[in-house]
């Protein structure tokens, strides 16, 4: 999920890799490391926070070589400290890897190892890689081919590079799902996840594609397949500038977030789908499953855009997992003095995992005796940490203050957790299997919506003077109306208000006029013909309306100003697709008045105060 760089060549690597590890640090991190290849070894030193604390930690030692590897950690196994960063090191001290992605089947790989003797002294993933890696080289294998056998045993994500005291004048890379690319020079070569952190040193890069390891010396290089033929590379050039390509080409880590949803929305969902079994498997709370599904009441304490999510997880839970679901403001649930008992459990949502409110409610369902469970993006934060058992939501690092990635990893996550509740109870497997089936394809519905930037920027482009907006959806739809204001609220500083479309004429309607935009989440499903009337309700009062609505929906457009037109999927999957046009809408409004959109004023990304 983070960065990668390596250097083989005649240069000192260290500098350059503390460069390239600095050019990664948009890509957000937690920790960093590097690790080079000298006489007697190789050598490493890891650091917790920015690379430059890594950096002054170097400054002033013998630390040098012809050979290093650089590392920025996005923890997702194992909390961010020094043993946990990469490079990761084999027993003996000879062999040194660092990781992007996650290996599923580690658990699995490290029991094996274990009892063959290897000794485990991280908690991440990661090391169960080096030491199958080193059980290879152990049998005889040389490197390359150690790194090709331990591969094929492992399931899930990387981007890994790899570098043996014998061999020492090599690094073994490869890729699966995590990018890598080479970067080719003058008697030297460069690795890295992204070429941000190539640009200084070369403009030829070769990009690796899934199932590619790859063998790098000083002056040459190959790469094969998983079944060791050699492919043939072309070498490209790149003529970008260094501006263009920071923060993967966007403008905006909010933009580039938002764009990068079919893969986080995939990376919360890798590895926990079963389809034969019409359920889902989460690792982190599948000791506490029964308790989970027969607690009598589930109750969602979250804050902001994680209390949205909750919400959904409200109407999910309900649909599916015929489980009485409650949703509280974990400002409110603290200070009031909520009825839970042993046999409620409370779920507290965070993306930071360091909400203050939430992590104070937590600590008090933990005195009542309630079974605490945490869906929290960071990896070891104070509410992973707290909560009873938990789920990582697995977006990758979120830097853009207004929430978008990992508001729609929290839906995912929570149809996850209700699919596996409903099917300990009554949903049937056929059913279990189609939610599954649906939950396989929203990556490429994704696709397919952000495909539509340019024309809801188009769109945003005719509102950006409007002073209040009002979002409306029924059903499913109507936390995302929720959201969908909040958004425009956080970094365009518009007033906007979400409600339930119904409501409106309990009140709202009296703001209408030819100056009130209206944005209606019009999907089709049991609401639809009802929102058409609230629709037409607008309309009569010559509101302006934006509908999100499906793509074989031609008939919406004779209501409605604009039309954003997405992809069907089930009901309780909708949100996931609907919140993200109106991300675009929020992104592109307040680009559009030239607003901060990453740092909105007023706004902190991890709210640790009351
Ligand atoms: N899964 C690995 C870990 O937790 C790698 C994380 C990353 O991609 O930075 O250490």
């Amino acid at each position: 999920m983070c960065g990668i760089v390596g250097y083989i060549g005649n240069k000192n690597c260290v500098p350059i890799l503390i460069g390239g590890l600095k050019q990664l640090e948009y890509r957000g991190y937690d920790s960093a490391g590097i690790g080079v290849m000298n006489h007697n070894g190789v050598h490493v030193v890891k650091s917790v926070g920015k690379v430059a604390a890594l950096e002054t930690k170097i400054n002033g030692s013998p630390f040098r070589s012809t050979l290093g590897i650089g590392h920025t950690r996005w923890a997702t196994h194992g909390v961010p400290n020094e043993r946990n960063a990469h490079p990761h090191v084999n027993n003996a001290g000879t062999l040194m890897v660092i990781h992007n992605g996650i290996i599923e089947n580690y658990v699995e790989i490290k029991k094996t190892l274990s009892a063959e003797g290897f000794r485990f002294v991280t908690e991440t993933d990661t090391e169960a890689l080096v030491h199958l890696i080193d059980s290879f080289i152990r049998r005889g294998y040389p490197l390359f081919k150690a790194v090709r056998a331990a591969l094929s045993q492992v399931k899930g994500t990387y981007g890994i590079a790899v570098v043996h005291a014998s061999e020492p004048d090599c690094i073994v890379v490869a890729k699966n799902g995590s990018p890598l690319t080479i970067g080719i020079g003058d008697s030297e070569n460069f690795i890295a996840s992204d070429v941000s952190a190539l640009v200084a040193h070369t403009k030829q890069i070769v990009y690796l594609e899934d199932g590619d390891i790859a063998e790098i010396r000083r002056d040459s290089f190959f790469v094969n397949d998983m079944t060791d033929q050699r492919i043939e590379k072309e070498v490209q050039y790149i003529t970008v500038k260094l501006e263009e390509i920071s923060k993967g080409g966007y403008p905006h880590f909010m933009l580039k977030e938002i764009m990068e949803q079919p893969e986080s929305v995939y990376n919360a969902m890798r590895g926990r789908l079963l389809y034969d079994e019409g359920t889902s498997k989460l690792g982190g709370i599948d000791e506490y499953a029964d308790r989970l599904a027969d607690s009598k009441r589930i109750i969602i304490s979250a804050c902001g855009t994680s209390w949205h999510a909750g919400l959904v997880g409200e109407y999910m839970l309900e649909q599916y997992a015929e489980t009485p679901a409650e949703v509280e403001y974990a400002s409110e649930f603290r200070y009031r003095n909520p009825i839970i008992t042993k046999d409620d459990t409370v779920l507290f949502i965070s993306q930071s995992g360091e909400t203050a409110d939430t992590l104070a409610a937590l600590k008090e369902t933990k005195r009542k005796g309630a079974l605490a469970l945490g869906l929290c993006n960071v990896v070891g934060s104070s509410i992973a940490r707290e909560s009873t058992a938990g789920v990582y939501l697995h977006a990758g690092p979120e830097i853009g203050v207004a929430s978008t990635k990992a508001f729609t990893a929290q839906l995912t996550a929570l149809a996850l957790i209700t699919l596996m509740i409903a099917r300990k109870k009554r949903l049937s497997l056929t059913d279990g299997q189609t939610i599954v089936r649906e939950l396989q394809m929203i990556p490429d519905k994704i696709r397919t919506i952000l495909r539509l930037n340019a024309q809801i920027e188009t769109i945003a482009n005719k509102f950006a003077d409007a002073r209040n907006f009002l979002y409306l959806g029924r059903g499913y739809n109507f936390p995302v109306a929720l959201e969908g204001a909040l958004k425009l609220k956080e970094i365009s500083y518009i007033h906007a208000e979400g409600y339930p479309a119904a409501e409106m004429k309990h009140g709202p309607i009296a703001l209408i006029d030819e100056n009130m935009p209206a944005v209606f989440i019009a999907l089709k499903d049991s609401t639809y013909e009802k929102i058409l009337s609230n629709i037409q309700e607008v309309k009569a009062r010559h509101g302006k309306i934006i509908a999100i609505a499906n793509e074989d929906d031609e008939e919406i457009d004779n209501y409605v100003d604009y039309s954003i037109k997405i992809p069907r999927t089930i009901r309780m999957l909708n949100p996931i697709l609907s919140a993200i046009p109106l991300q675009l809408l929020a992104y592109h409004i307040a680009v559009h008045k030239g607003l901060n959109v990453d740092q909105p004023r007023n706004l902190a990304k991890s709210v640790t105060v009351e």
